[in-house]
């Protein structure tokens, strides 16, 4: 799986951050930062709930 995040979106909600830790953080002008962008597939369930808790729908995954 690959990840896309929609930059412009992003409004640092942090609640990705939250959901899935090892695979998100924050930059110091509140945008997310991908630290995994192929996260692997013990990460998918934090991944998808971090997809589904932001609130700006800023994050996608993509299937390989
Ligand atoms: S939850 Fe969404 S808005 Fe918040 S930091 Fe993550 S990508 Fe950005």
């Amino acid at each position: 799986m690959k990840l896309h995040v929609d930059f412009g979106k992003c409004e640092g909600y942090a609640n990705c951050i939250i959901a899935a830790p090892d695979v998100f953080s924050i930059d110091d002008s509140n945008v997310v930062i991908v630290t995994d962008s192929e996260p692997p597939d013990d990460e998918r369930d934090a991944v998808e709930e971090a997809v589904r808790s932001c609130p700006v729908a800023a994050l996608r995954i993509e299937e390989d």
